[in-house]
């Protein structure tokens, strides 16, 4: 029997290893140089002027929304088709979460369906870059300059991900980063705030320790909480962002043979990537239309699984059904594109780990 296959594996070599084990000699763990390496580097990467490292990237959507000012009764648009914790993130300020729908082609929010959903109380637009391709950037920015309202995009699937060579994380007032373990550069647990606002980037930097001073200790001259990131999962960090282009680069490799592999199969839609932008298949996540496929989504879970292949379902059910979404009035009926493309998404093992002979054996089962 072939050996198992998982949609993500993290890489860790020896480098990964001694930076950690230098880390721990110096006896200096906490939040240290290795975290300020990790900022100057990731803002660098990025194409931004400064970043602030946090603990996980739900804490950076956290800090994110509050570097923006976000309060109570305020409202935040963004997907209803993503992870948990980007809403997450807005039911932590207290406000409100407004979702629009996706199109269905690229899985992100559709700038069509945010226009109507703005209104006096819209703070923030919080595009998902979902499986690693970028948001309508151009058109989201259009619309919040008209409205005066910021953007935060999560980036937390989207490390590298571009437009027209603009990477992810520099389009959007803040972004949030995620480096837990699965993610396409990973620190094990982890996440990265960035801005080109040095403001937001100092509000973070203090909310992210009890909302110390960042001049005086045990000067409180905010709000906050314990975000920190220690310098172990920083060294971590530091030694995969070294490895981020090869690691995207492989990704695409797999993607173009799965591509090329999977076009054709009736009832099978590969990822659509329009022109110009560069997606960094955080996943790779086809639709399966059982009419035409003749075996249903579930069904083909089941076969690759037989084959000791596990593929992943991101996400199977969107947000707005959850309980505690409902309570703002949503229902099953609410976001219909969302709706159904949680029952035809399929994300196919893709990560660089992954041999062309598996990816010829996952082409093989379901074809
Ligand atoms: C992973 C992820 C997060 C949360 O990141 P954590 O580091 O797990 O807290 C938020 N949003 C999206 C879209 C993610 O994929």
């Amino acid at each position: 029997m072939n050996e198992k296959i998982f949609t993500a594996k993290p890489f860790i070599d020896e480098d990964t290893c001694n930076s950690v084990l230098e880390v721990l000699r110096s006896g200096m763990i906490t939040q240290g140089v290795k975290v300020a390496e990790l900022e100057a580097k990731f803002a660098e990467y990025c194409g931004v002027k400064y970043s602030a490292a946090l603990n996980s990237g739900t804490a950076a959507l956290h800090a994110g929304l509050f570097a923006l000012g976000v309060d109570k009764d305020d409202e935040v648009i963004t997907s209803p088709f993503t992870f948990v914790a980007s809403a997450n993130s807005i039911l932590m300020m207290g406000a409100k979460p407004v979702f629009a729908d996706i199109d269905e082609d690229t899985f992100n929010i559709d700038p069509k369906n945010i226009q109507n959903k703005i209104t006096a109380k819209t703070k923030v637009i919080m595009p998902i870059h979902l499986y690693g391709l970028l948001s309508d950037m151009p058109q989201i920015q259009t619309l919040a300059n008209a409205a005066k309202i910021t953007i935060l995009e999560d980036a937390c699937q989207a490390h590298g991900a571009t437009l027209n060579d603009q990477k992810a994380g520099s389009f959007g007032d803040v972004s949030a980063f995620s480096l837990y373990a699965t993610k396409n550069i990973m620190a094990g647990e982890g996440g990265v705030l960035t801005s080109n606002n040095e403001s937001f980037i100092e509000n973070v930097k203090s909310f992210r320790h009890h909302g110390q001073s960042l001049v005086t200790q045990y000067n409180y001259t905010g709000f906050g909480y314990n975000y920190r990131m220690t310098d172990i999962h920083a060294a971590i960090g530091l030694s995969q962002l070294k490895m981020a282009e090869n690691f995207n680069r492989k990704r695409l490799e797999n993607a173009a043979i799965l591509n090329k592999g999977l076009s054709g199969i009736s009832g099978i839609t590969i990822p659509s990537v329009p022109s110009n932008y560069g997606h960094v298949y955080h996943q790779y996540t086809i639709k399966v239309d059982v009419g035409k496929y003749g075996r249903t989504r579930d069904e083909l879970v089941q076969d690759l699984q037989r084959n000791n292949v596990f593929p992943g379902i991101f996400y199977p059910k969107p947000l707005h059904t959850y309980p505690v979404f409902q309570k703002f009035g949503y229902k099953e009926g609410d976001f219909p594109v969302s709706e159904k493309i949680s029952q035809q998404v399929l994300s196919l093992p893709v990560h660089p780990q992954i041999t062309n002979e598996d990816l010829n054996r996952i082409i093989n089962i379901i074809k």
